[in-house]
């Protein structure tokens, strides 16, 4: 199974899937934990990815083009939902999405990708979820200062779903 994140902190990561069992199962080849800096898709010369909220409203948003761009580059269709390939399923981590639970863990498990977007700042253009992502998904009723840590959390879970990954299936 492959994941895809896209933060602007991609450091963070290394230290929580450079250990334990979600490090044999990439060295096993069970999972690909592939981390992307949204920075990297920006395209002015200080890299921004934030702007006001195209709706009006507090503080910066992550603005929808970087984030199209870096589906568009890992080859995840953005066009039209509908014509998404079946195996891949795109997350917006949100405090106001579906709260996570155990079925999603094992849900989730069953598709072969699985993209997590962090949002940071004040959150992500509305445009975002009503576009680009399947689902908006939430860790718990309770409000982060990003969608990193629900990224880990999200994708130990349903790592743990994936045959091999927990070592004993029972
Ligand atoms: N203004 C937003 C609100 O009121 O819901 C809060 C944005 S929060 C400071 C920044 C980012 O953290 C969000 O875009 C989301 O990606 C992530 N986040 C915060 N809390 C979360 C939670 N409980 N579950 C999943 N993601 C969360």
């Amino acid at each position: 199974m492959r994941f895809d994140v896209l933060t602007i902190f991609p450091e963070m990561f290394s230290g929580y899937f450079g250990e334990s069992i979600i490090k044999r199962a990439q060295e096993k080849k069970l999972l690909k934990i592939q981390v992307h800096d949204l920075r990297k898709w920006a395209t002015d010369k200080h890299h921004k990815v934030d702007d006001k909220p195209y709706g009006g409203g507090p503080g910066m948003v992550f603005k929808i083009e970087p984030i199209y761009r870096a589906l568009n580059g890992l080859k995840i269709k953005v066009e039209r939902l509908k014509l998404r390939d079946k195996d891949t399923r795109v997350i917006l981590t949100s405090a106001r999405g579906k709260q996570f639970t155990a079925a999603d863990a094992r849900r989730l498990a069953k598709y072969k990708r699985v993209v997590i977007i962090c949002g940071r700042y004040e959150g992500v253009d509305e445009r975002v979820a009503e576009h680009l992502a399947d689902e908006e998904i939430s860790i718990g009723p309770y409000v982060l200062t990003g969608g990193e840590l629900p990224a880990m959390v999200m994708i130990d879970s349903i790592s743990r779903q994936v045959p091999g990954v927990p070592g004993k299936l029972e």
